[in-house]
């Protein structure tokens, strides 16, 4: 059995102590960056590794620690390096609280209140009824310490919208919480049970001021809210490594995922004999044409997604890279964070459906078998299940990527291809020269070369655009109502078109890093 499964043998609370434990041991093993240093490459590698061992204590440790600690180093300054150092040394373990239990996807309407008292200079969090209770939050059912909250910072009777804030949860040393902290677990869930999901609600929470990553913003010595953040592109910068690391990491751990439950299948079903040709010769299950046509889309989506995962990981880091260099205009960054996330919206969301996917279709490959706890696919899907959801559930993350190309559709001067991962969607210059082109493709071969198939998406993704943007625009005359429009414009267009945007992005990460020479060679052999 795997190490990230859990045996019936153990007890729920053994087996959360047992990924505390691995979680401690890691840290020995552990180099921690230097402040403001964070190596986010490292970071990534040290997720994607440790996902391999045990997705329980990869997740703890991304959201324990390096989750907060990108956080102080992106959104805090110089008075938060104290809680950076105890995260690295394993003295204090966080957890990311944002959502609540009345509002998960829809983030601005999140209600946890952090007020700041002029007089004792600290900000009083409350959690204003059972509805805005913050839920779901991994580390926070037992174990964490600190939490890094997302709460409605208000200063004078006046709201500046969501702040994060380090908040002290339980006391190091007894792990009890403090007064004025309403903290529980959420009990068993489907999976990752090596992780205490809970809930908290504040009752009149001071902090200290000090407590506010203020990066963004801050309250001055006069009790008075200003904006401390002169550099706007350290603040995109920024934005681009707390908003996208966690999804870089899971469409890493996805791939993985993914590689791992086409291997036990393919290896199964090469050895897994049923019933017998006309020689009386028991027939291999890889051997039966439906297998294969179950099997192999999902072993080719390996191969693609694997490869996009390694090179988009390493574009994403040159681009926290040039954010941070200060190389590029103001302009460039703000487009550049905007692409990435584009790009990472729509491929998390295909990425983490496609590996769900191939799980419970390998699971049914492996027959009876497939369902043991050994076969270790039952575990897999349920582990992974929740990455459709977590990180921005897919349906609404899909959608910031759609709005992202209407706009891009919408305003030419927007667009700068030069700075987008991958240089993707440059073809969208030429929109009705490759909506006006007519396919000469007359035998098979050329029908299933990578130059054919990336022209036929070049032209749907143009279509898609093209035609969404038309149905927008229609509705948008009929309702009067932007909101309405957008949601109306959803099936058969704006979520297909996002879909179509992932495949071909993660096809051209793949096409790019491969060699001509091997493709060729891939079409001859696998061709029809
Ligand atoms: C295992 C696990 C761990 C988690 N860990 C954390 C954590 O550490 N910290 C934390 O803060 N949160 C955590 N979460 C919460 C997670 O981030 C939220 O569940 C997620 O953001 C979705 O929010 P929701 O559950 O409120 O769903 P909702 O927003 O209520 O969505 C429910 C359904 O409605 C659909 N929907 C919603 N809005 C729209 C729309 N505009 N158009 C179309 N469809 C829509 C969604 O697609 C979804 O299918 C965790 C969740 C899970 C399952």
């Amino acid at each position: 059995m795997g190490s990230s499964e859990r045996s019936t043998l153990l007890s729920l609370e053994e087996y959360r102590s047992k990924s505390s434990f691995d979680v401690k041991q890691m840290f020995e093993e552990m180099e921690p960056p230097e402040y403001f240093e964070i190596k986010t490459k490292y970071l990534l590698i040290v997720n994607e590794a440790l996902e391999i061992y045990n997705a329980n204590v990869s997740i703890k440790i991304a959201l324990g620690v390096a989750l907060f600690a990108n956080a102080l180093n992106c959104l805090g300054s110089e008075r938060h390096k104290k809680f950076y150092t105890d995260v690295w040394e394993g003295k204090i373990l966080s957890c990311l609280a944002i959502t609540e239990l009345e509002h998960g996807s829809d983030t601005k309407r999140l209600k946890t209140i952090a007020r700041y008292d002029a007089l004792t200079k600290e900000f009083v969090i409350n959690t204003p009824g059972i509805c805005a209770a913050k839920v779901w939050v991994g580390n926070l059912g037992k174990q964490c310490t600190h939490a890094l909250l997302f709460a409605q910072l208000e200063v004078n009777g006046v709201s500046h919208g969501l702040h994060g804030f380090v908040v002290p949860i339980r006391d190091p040393q007894t792990l009890q919480p403090y007064l004025g902290i309403n903290v529980g677990d959420l009990g068993e869930k489907s999976g990752l049970h090596g992780i205490d999901n809970g809930w908290v609600m504040f009752d009149n929470y001071r902090i200290p001021k000090e407590n506010l990553l203020n990066r963004v913003g801050d309250v001055n010595e006069e009790g008075e809210y200003e904006t401390s953040f002169t550099d706007p592109q350290k603040l995109l910068g920024a934005s681009l490594e707390i908003l996208s690391a966690g999804r870089v990491g899971i469409v890493n751990e996805s791939s993985n995922n993914l590689l791992r439950a086409v291997i036990i299948a393919v290896r199964y079903a090469a050895q897994r004999r049923q019933f017998c040709d006309s020689k009386g010769i028991e027939t291999p299950l890889l051997e039966y044409q439906t297998h294969q046509y179950r099997l192999f889309p999902y072993l080719a989506a390996t191969y693609v997604i694997k490869n996009f995962s390694n090179e988009f990981s390493d574009r994403y880091v040159d681009c926290v890279a040039a954010s941070r260099e200060g190389s590029l205009e103001m302009k460039q960054v703000s487009r550049m964070v905007s692409g990435v996330h584009a790009v990472l919206c729509c491929t998390k969301a295909v990425i983490t459906w496609t590996t769900q996917r191939a799980i419970q279709e390998t699971r049914e490959a492996c027959g009876g078998h497939g369902y043991h706890k050994a076969a270790g696919l039952g575990d897999l899907r349920n582990n992974h299940d929740p990455r459709v959801t977590f990180e921005g559930d897919n349906t609404v993350l899909v959608q910031q990527t759609s709005n992202w190309l209407l706009k891009l559709y919408n305003d030419p001067d927007e667009r700068d291809f030069t700075v987008y991962p991958l240089s993707m969607f440059k073809f969208i210059d030429q929109l009705d020269a490759i909506l006006s082109k007519k396919s000469d493709v007359t035998n098979v071969e050329t029908l299933c070369s990578v130059s054919t198939i990336m022209t036929m998406y070049e032209w749907l993704i143009c279509w898609l655009l093209k035609t969404t943007n038309r149905k927008m625009d229609a509705l948008k005359s009929k309702y009067n109502d932007r909101f309405v429009a957008r949601n109306l414009c959803q099936v058969f267009k704006a979520k297909e078109l996002a879909i179509v945007v992932a495949e071909v992005s993660v096809c051209l990460a793949y096409f790019l890093i491969l060699p001509a020479s091997a493709l060729r060679i891939a079409v001859q052999n696998y061709g029809p």
